[in-house]
């Protein structure tokens, strides 16, 4: 394929936030936007030259949409495969390939995939009923978290099984197809944000050390307090998943960092990815503007990192505090635009660079 001209429309699957600063890159690059969502007034199509409110489901909605792109992405892994063939058929170019959303939808296909691509994960089972879990639990042990296979996401769909004693009716809590894993005692949490162009060519990001409340994403820091031996394991699993799947676009991985140095990989998202959001004033090409010059043919940026890094989400009620933050001369300030702050949802977020 020939890097698709500015002018261009790209098609976005989600309204997001993610969809919303894609779209920004995007347009900073001469590119149109057209968003498909379910979601009317969303946060990506606040910024978005052109917008389809439809049902991921509704094939001619998508074939209209297909007609109206050059390629169509994705900034959230959910997207049922019915809609990526529909969209297939109806002539679309689908970047990333829909194989690797579909590995990364289900936390059972993802590990066993990483298992066969020699990505070290914790000990895991996949759960379908109380007996399944309790044989689970004999042979892993405790502690241990059961989640759901699929559609968790930010620590949703999750149980903590401390003891025994909670594993006691945890399936039918848990309330759907499930996998448990050991729980890892790590020392640090990463993730690498990779991208690969049409040609084959792969640039990474440097080592996000990100850290977690509630199961959501607090704050990234860089430089990630690790050794050399981790940051080339981390960057040899991301290329690994990379190649397989001929893979167009941005990857993250998440990893538990064990106190040996060692990698256990938690799950991979086929797309850019919150931690990665530094990169909009810390990186020389950000993951949003990576991933669109991937997915339109252009050559990847330069990736280099020009300063230390901390990023903040505003979760919630944080994002009340808009004008204190406004007014810190050291924070980047990025709000997504959502009506409401519900608790748990990310509104925005904060960038603070240290320039040595
Ligand atoms: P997840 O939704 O699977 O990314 O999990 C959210 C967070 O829960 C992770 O970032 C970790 O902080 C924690 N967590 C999940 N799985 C494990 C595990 N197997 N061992 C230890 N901590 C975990």
């Amino acid at each position: 394929m020939s890097a698709l001209p500015p002018g261009s429309t790209i098609g976005i699957l989600g309204g997001g936030q993610l969809g919303r600063m894609l779209a920004i890159a995007a347009a900073q690059l001469g590119f149109d936007v057209c968003i498909f969502t379910d979601e009317p007034d969303s946060p990506a199509s606040r910024v978005a030259a052109k917008t389809m409110v439809g049902n991921y489901l509704d094939h001619a909605a998508l074939a209209d949409f297909a007609r109206r792109v050059q390629v169509v992405t994705t900034e959230f892994e959910n997207i049922p495969a019915e809609t990526a063939q529909a969209l297939i058929d109806a002539g679309a170019r689908v970047a990333p390939t829909p194989a690797a959303l579909a590995i990364a939808q289900d936390r059972f296909d993802e590990k066993s995939y990483f298992l066969s691509a020699a990505i070290q994960t914790p000990p895991f089972k996949a759960i379908s009923s109380q007996d399944d879990l309790d044989a689970a639990i004999a042979e892993i042990g405790a502690p241990a978290i059961l989640k759901t296979r699929r559609l968790g996401y930010d620590g949703r769909g999750q149980i903590r099984i401390k003891t025994l004693a909670d594993a006691q009716g945890a399936y039918e809590k848990l309330g759907a197809p499930g996998i448990l894993e050991g729980f890892c005692a790590f020392e640090r949490e990463v993730s690498i944000i990779a991208a690969r162009g049409i040609d084959g060519s792969i640039a990474f990001y440097d080592l996000n050390e990100n850290e977690h409340s509630g199961g959501i994403l607090s704050r990234t820091t860089l430089p990630a307090q690790v050794s050399e031996p981790t940051i080339v394991e981390a960057q040899k699993a991301a290329r690994n998943v990379l190649e397989a799947f001929d893979y167009v676009g941005a990857l993250t991985i998440e990893f538990f960092v064990m106190p040996d140095g060692s990698l256990i990989a938690n799950e991979m998202a086929p797309r850019v990815h919150n931690s990665g959001h530094w990169t909009i004033e810390g990186a020389l090409t950000s993951q949003f503007e990576q991933h669109i010059r991937a997915i339109a043919g252009w050559p990847l940026g330069p990736t280099t990192r020009t300063a230390n890094i901390e990023m903040l989400n505003l979760i919630g009620e944080d994002a009340n505090a808009w004008p204190q933050l406004a007014a810190d001369p050291t924070a980047r300030l990025h709000l997504y635009g959502k009506r409401d702050a519900r608790a748990g949802r990310k509104m925005g977020h904060v960038t603070k660079l240290k320039l040595s």
